[in-house]
């Protein structure tokens, strides 16, 4: 069973300098409230706040239009609020650890086949290249290429590239995976460069060839999904 639904916590902020309204004395704090959206009662979405105003003597709290009013009113700025308490990042920090470890995990896994596929290259397989580090001569606006194996001779490898450049290398990764499953014939051009087979295992080692998936693999994922 999963357990799942809304919360909030309410936390105590600065004193206000304005009298309670119930027993007159100044004894009133600012108060705000955090939604969350909670998974098995760990925060995993933080929602909004609401703000309140709560007597230390008398207890009478208020919340919502009047609360704010009375904030406004004892001239207490956005510092005498509390933030929101951290322990609701928790889920969300942790939903972020989680997708970066599968995204950091994949490289073991990942480099085994990325040596493989520089050691024996095929049509079709695609490699995002760091353009300044293979290709120092060329002119480019962004780091990352990203370059398909259009021919295979015995001394090298020809790759053409796509008009299209990076700033990371998940970008590219992202929008070749899709203009290949898409079957975007224009993604990828037959401008190119050839390599030779050295160079591709060389750069691979230098980590400015970065495999992201062969022909065989998109066909096996069309297969999948
Ligand atoms: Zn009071």
């Amino acid at each position: 069973m999963i357990i799942f639904g809304f919360s909030s916590s309410p936390r105590e902020g600065d004193a206000l300098s304005s009298p309670c309204s119930h027993c007159q004395q100044s004894a009133q704090v600012a108060l705000r409230s955090f939604n969350y959206f909670h998974l098995f009662f760990l925060p995993v979405i933080p929602l909004g706040s609401k703000q309140g105003v709560s007597c230390t003597h008398c207890q009478k709290t208020l919340w919502g239009r009047d609360a704010r009013a009375i904030i406004e009113a004892g001239a207490a700025d956005d510092s005498d609020l509390p933030g929101r308490p951290f322990w609701h990042f928790v889920g969300p920090v942790a939903a972020a650890a989680l997708i970066a470890l599968v995204l950091l995990s994949g490289p073991s896994d990942r480099s085994i086949r990325a040596a493989e596929a520089a050691a024996a290259p095929s049509v079709g397989d695609v490699w995002i290249v760091n353009m300044e580090g293979a290709i120092p001569d060329i002119e480019i606006e962004l780091t990352y290429g990203v370059g398909r194996v259009d021919e295979i001779t015995e001394d090298g490898v020809y790759l053409g590239f796509s008009d299209w450049q990076y700033d990371s290398f998940l970008q590219a990764l992202t929008a070749s995976r899709k203009a290949a499953a898409g079957r975007d014939d224009e993604y990828f051009t037959t401008a190119g460069v050839w390599f030779s087979r050295d160079e591709i295992i060389t750069f691979e080692n230098a980590h400015d060839f970065i495999w992201a998936f062969s022909a065989e693999e998109l066909k096996e994922g069309a297969k999948a999904g």
